[in-house]
């Protein structure tokens, strides 16, 4: 899979300090593969590795992060910043009737997006919502949007085929100022393509009605088509905002990208059933994991940034400070806190020196069995034991050998490092003890 290949790649970036060219080639081409594999379009694709290239290049990487966890980390960043920062909301600030004009291709999703938003604004911000079709081309349509809109619990404003648009839409927001709606919601003619005569039609719309939403609703599975559909809208009209439609399909949504990038607008609602409350709020970070198709890596990076299970942690360190004896329970923990990390290797690189440097030369898989069959030794203690390492004779060492499964001398080693640690903990302290040393000898 994708993620596999870049988990890889970032594997062998490892060691390296800075995003160069030469290490920034092969992972930018995954990046590359991935968003042509999600249907963005070829110049966005362009355009934005060309960006992420440029954000990338000579940055130093920090802490324990690699090079390529540090482009992935750029990559999803851009990605979320490129389709939207945060959330972004209807604004609806206008004095009331406040219209929304609802505009897109045929099956898009138009007539259902009005009906979902109708409910989310009556439910979520109580308000009296209108709608009205002006889809007099399919009479079939002007039905559906009565239908829907009774689910919605919104007012419904009636129209037949045998009127103009125009005439539909003036006496529907006569009727909104009339009966003091808070919104009106005028659903359109879907176009199968970009037709001369309904963009005309609709641009009309929009200078009678002077909208303060002007959505463009989209189909998220229309892949690279998306962006000429986008381009003709947003030369039409000033668009406000974006619906995607449909992400509940299998497509990886990559249109989002290309229709944000054409028209500048944010995108404000994702469709995510055919239900009336199949919508949500767009979420750009959640959808840059989904066109990337690297959730995992994605969550290494964060975990790896997050670092070790921070209560554990402190407990540790308190601990060390307190002066309290490091004992068998505390080197337990140290370990498992290794383990859960999945990233074992950072945290040895995070260990001093000479440790260290042994480290970088350790096979990792090996590392972690190693770290399992020490689980297992200081598991067959005893807690007085682990308390009392001291206590921890030939006897001892052969009845703790036994309930392991492991030969004496493996838990020798162990308590041999275990005491190499113990000393690296009392060097910590070593600060506070000199300074008490002083106090006390004046
Ligand atoms: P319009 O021609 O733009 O008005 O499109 P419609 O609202 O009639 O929707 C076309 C089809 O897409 C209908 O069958 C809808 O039920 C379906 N649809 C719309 N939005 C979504 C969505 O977010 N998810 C799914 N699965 N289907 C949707
Ligand atoms: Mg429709």
């Amino acid at each position: 899979a994708l993620s596999d290949k870049l988990a890889r790649l970032v594997k062998e970036m490892r060691g390296q300090a800075r995003i160069t060219e030469s290490n920034v080639q092969d992972m930018l081409r995954e990046v590359r593969m991935a968003l042509l594999e999600a249907d963005v379009a070829l110049p966005v694709v362009r355009d934005f590795i060309a960006r992420v290239k440029e954000k990338a290049l000579g940055q130093e990487v920090v802490g324990s992060l690699k090079p390529g966890q540090a482009l992935v980390g750029i990559v999803n960043r851009e990605l979320a910043a490129t389709m939207g920062e945060g959330q972004a909301q209807l604004n609806l600030n206008v004095q009331p009737p406040a219209v929304i004009l609802m505009a897109g291709l045929q099956g898009a999703g138009k007539t259902t997006t009005t009906a979902k938003i109708a409910r989310l604004l009556r439910e979520k911000f109580k308000k009296k919502v209108l709608t009205v079709s002006g889809d007099v081309y399919r009479p079939a349509a002007i039905e559906q949007l009565k239908t829907v809109t009774a689910q919605a619990g919104a007012e419904w404003f009636p129209s037949t085929p045998e009127q103009k648009p125009l005439e539909i839409a003036q006496a529907a927001l006569d009727y909104a100022k009339k009966h003091f709606f808070d919104v009106l919601i005028v659903d359109t003619a879907g176009r199968l393509a970009i037709d001369e005569v309904l963009m005309a039609e609709i641009q009309s719309l929009h200078a009678a009605l002077n909208p303060a939403e002007t959505l463009f609703v989209v189909d998220a599975m229309q892949g690279q088509d998306a962006i000429n559909t986008a381009k003709a809208f947003s030369e039409a009209l000033p668009l406000t905002g974006i619906v995607l439609t449909k992400l509940d399909g299998d497509s990886r949504g990559g249109a989002a990208l290309s229709v944000r990038h054409i028209t500048g607008a944010p995108i404000k609602f994702a469709g995510v059933s055919e239900k009336i409350d199949g919508i949500e709020i767009f979420d750009a970070e959640r959808h840059a994991g989904r066109i990337l198709g690297m959730g995992d890596i994605v969550a290494l990076v964060e975990q790896v940034s997050a670092g070790v299970d921070m209560d554990a942690a402190q407990k540790l360190a308190q601990k060390v400070k307190s002066g309290d004896g490091f004992d068998l329970n505390d080197f337990l923990m140290q370990l498992q806190q290794m383990k859960q990390m999945g990233g074992l290797s950072s945290l040895m690189e995070k260990l001093p020196g000479e440790l260290a440097a042994k480290a970088g030369q350790v096979d990792m898989n090996r590392v972690e069995k190693d770290v399992r069959r020490k689980e297992g030794i200081i598991c067959s203690m005893t807690p007085r034991e682990r308390r009392n390492p001291q206590l921890i004779k030939a006897q001892r060492k052969k009845r703790i050998a036994a309930g392991a499964g492991v030969q004496v001398q493996e838990v020798n080693r162990l308590l041999k490092e275990f005491e190499q640690m113990q000393g690296m903990m009392k060097q910590m302290k070593g600060g506070g003890m000199m300074k008490m040393m002083k106090k006390l000898g004046g």
